[in-house]
């Protein structure tokens, strides 16, 4: 991927919640939001409304309550580095 050197501090690749999930959805000039997670995505639970659901691209959204959920690439092999923007998160207008 080459962008996602973990440059240290709390933003990037490894941040966590919003910060992160805002960092993939303009990674690449918005290029990388919708590529698909490798390995026919992530099996997770919803961290807003515990839906069951699937992540197949690196920004997602629940199907049950729309909340926004992302991962970045280095992190995308585990689940439990999935992160969650928050209950009322919307993503910005493309
Ligand atoms: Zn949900």
């Amino acid at each position: 991927m080459g962008c996602c050197s973990n440059t240290g501090g709390n933003t990037g690749p490894f941040a966590e919640g919003r910060d992160l999930v805002e960092f993939v959805y303009q990674a690449h000039g918005g290029g990388l939001r919708d590529q698909a997670v490798p390995n026919n995505g992530l099996a997770t639970i919803c961290q807003g409304c515990s839906a069951k659901f699937t992540l197949t691209t690196f920004v997602g959204k629940c199907p049950a309550c729309e909340g926004v959920h992302a991962v970045s690439p280095p992190r995308s092999g585990d689940a439990a580095n999935i992160q969650f923007a928050g209950q009322s998160y919307r993503l910005p207008e493309a």
